[in-house]
């Protein structure tokens, strides 16, 4: 997945869940700023690498606490981090990296970005949920509070 698709995936699951929406893409584009920043400098493999495992998302979410004391910002960063890692799953992720070793870090070049059907699919909905989000807010915000109402009757 691309920019807009992790952003405007992210941002929605975020608004829905009454957390940060900022946190939330903070988040979700950090693992690739961190592994990726380190390939191009040759410090890592592959562009998903230590980010890129299950083990990172609650780090992300305590160092961005330590930063701000803010608990819902902190959450968002975190489920930004691991929805990147949901995200991402179209292709390899090293979930379980250090834990165990894959060996598509072998065989890792450089970059380049292969336009799939999902890549194009997720950039699409991506960028149409971050324009509808903006031009339609209080419907979206009207939208939300009827799902969890319904939610809460099912439930309930
Ligand atoms: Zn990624």
């Amino acid at each position: 997945m691309l920019l807009l698709g992790h952003i405007g995936l992210t941002a929605f699951v975020s608004s829905m869940l009454y957390l940060p929406i900022l946190g939330g893409v903070i988040g979700v584009l950090i693992p690739d700023i961190i592994d990726k920043g380190l390939f191009v400098l040759g410090y890592s493999p592959c562009g998903r690498f230590l980010a890129h495992s299950v083990f990172f998302f609650p780090l992300a979410g305590i160092v961005a606490y330590a930063i701000t004391r803010n608990k819902k910002f902190a959450i968002a960063v975190a489920l930004g981090a691991l929805l990147h890692l949901v995200e991402d799953m179209h292709d390899n992720v090293p979930f379980l990296f250090p834990m165990k070793y894959y060996t598509f870090f072998d065989t890792c070049e450089e970059f380049k970005v292969s336009f799939t059907p999902y890549v194009i699919t997720t950039e699409i909905i991506g960028g149409l949920i971050l324009v509808s989000m903006s031009a339609f807010n209080s419907k979206f915000v009207k939208l939300r509070k009827l799902i969890w109402m319904k939610i809460f009757r099912i439930v309930g």
